[in-house]
């Protein structure tokens, strides 16, 4: 009997290591797959842009140039409220034989529905009123023109354009985006810059009047049409009480586009899973039979097993939301960071001197010691992370780790970084 009862604690410990073992494993895959979801997310939003862009400003490039030699005249036409494709093929007289055929041949390449109100359709007639070209704007970069001379044809061209690097800097006296409005930078852009350092700023509350922003990026020029087109952020730095937030952008070895400070660490900065050093998870996140009542009842954060007395860490940049005696938790601290997360730390023997409610912390920082406080059954870290007032499983954070750039790698980014700041102060200064 006894036997049997050992084998049995045997095999469920080999398989609970195998299972941390595994759920390790899946975190890793996992966070290759959000570096490549990051890079797909800016793709996407470039495309973006170019609609917006398209929207802002409707003027077609000189296209009649090229085929005035067939003596077509060019007739515009702007998308209006309600209209589609179809309407306006249909108002055009077009039988609908021929829309179905054109419109088929056009969504093999394109996505109708993807035209907004006010972007332009040139339409190309012969001397007798026929219609011989349809034209219309796939990016801001790329036409389709679709050839109705005998069978249906069509014809995709890319604009020349002239690329160009452009710096900026100013003051915040209201926001970041108003007063990067009013200097000139784009809309664009200053998205870009708030969702750069979103992890290390709380735009509500950090920004203040004397802010100074500081900003160099890349943007394209459609020759034909005088389009603007903007890319990525080349240096950003937001200067709050003299304190200098900055980042470069460089691509990483596996080719990534990524942002790094001057010392290479990365900007996409998770929260730590693991606050505290040579810890030993003591009882995992989910249902168990709470140790002292007996109950079975969630278990909202991981117990880390060590000695009383041993730093705990912040997860991450923040403002320290709750310190004190909190029921059960004992000594327990609350931190806020940026996008909807939150930490709390509890059952500490004591509270790091100078954390107090309202105080600003780094990620790493020392907060309180580990104890024993509250309902507790012996020295451990009770750690909790809660996104958007829900808890979620700290070993299982779906964030993007932070990298920070070492070796070869470290001194191409520090020679290039060089040279963008340079570059950045001559436009500024020069
Ligand atoms: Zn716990």
């Amino acid at each position: 009997m006894f036997r049997i009862l050992r084998y049995l604690i045997l095999i469920s410990l080999i398989s609970s290591g195998y299972h941390i073992f595994i759920s390790e494993y899946f975190n890793l895959s996992e966070r290759n797959f959000l570096v490549r979801e990051i890079i797909k997310k800016e793709i996407v939003e470039d495309k973006k842009e170019i609609i917006q862009e398209k929207k802002e400003k409707v003027t077609l490039p000189n296209i009649k140039k090229n085929i005035d030699k067939v003596q077509y005249v060019e007739k515009k036409i702007e998308i209006l409220q309600g209209d589609t494709f179809v309407s306006i093929l249909k108002n055009l007289n077009f039988e609908q034989e021929n829309i179905y055929e054109i419109i088929s041949e056009i969504e093999n390449f394109f996505d109708l529905n993807k035209i907004k109100t006010g972007e332009i359709i040139s339409v190309f007639e012969n001397s007798f009123g026929e219609i011989k070209k349809i034209e219309f704007f796939k990016s801001s970069e790329t036409i389709i023109s679709v050839n109705l001379d005998k069978d249906i044809n069509l014809n995709i061209r890319e604009l020349n354009k002239d690329s160009f690097v452009e710096s900026k800097e100013y003051t915040i006296t209201e926001s970041l985006f108003s007063d990067g409005i009013k200097n000139g930078v784009s809309a664009d852009i200053l998205v870009k810059i708030i969702s750069l350092f979103s992890f290390d700023l709380d735009f509500q509350r950090d920004i203040r009047v004397n802010t100074v922003v500081s900003i160099s990026y890349e943007f394209d020029e459609i020759i034909e049409t005088g389009k603007l087109q903007y890319n990525d952020i080349k240096y950003a730095s937001i200067i709050i009480d003299g304190k200098k937030l900055e980042y470069f952008k460089f691509i990483t070895d596996d080719g990534y586009v990524d942002y790094f400070n001057r010392a290479g660490k990365n900007v996409k900065k998770s929260i730590l899973k693991t606050p505290l050093d040579g810890a030993r998870i003591s009882s995992n996140f989910g249902m168990r039979k709470h140790p002292i009542s007996g109950f079975n009842k969630m278990h909202k954060g991981v117990d880390f097993a060590a000695p009383t007395g041993t730093p705990i860490y912040a997860g991450g940049n923040g403002i320290v939301e709750y310190v004190g005696s909190n029921g059960g938790y004992g000594k327990y601290i609350r931190i806020r960071h940026n996008n909807g997360y939150k930490t709390a730390y509890a059952h500490l023997s004591n509270y790091k001197k100078g954390i107090s409610k309202g105080v600003r912390i780094n990620q790493g920082e020392v907060i309180g010691y580990v104890g024993s406080t509250g309902n507790s059954t012996g020295p451990h870290l009770h750690y909790e992370i809660i996104y958007q007032n829900k808890h979620i499983n700290p070993l299982k954070l779906k964030l993007p780790s932070g990298k920070i750039l070492e070796g070869k790698e470290l001194e191409k980014f520090k020679e290039e970084y060089k040279i963008i700041y340079a570059d950045h102060l001559s436009m500024l200064y020069e």
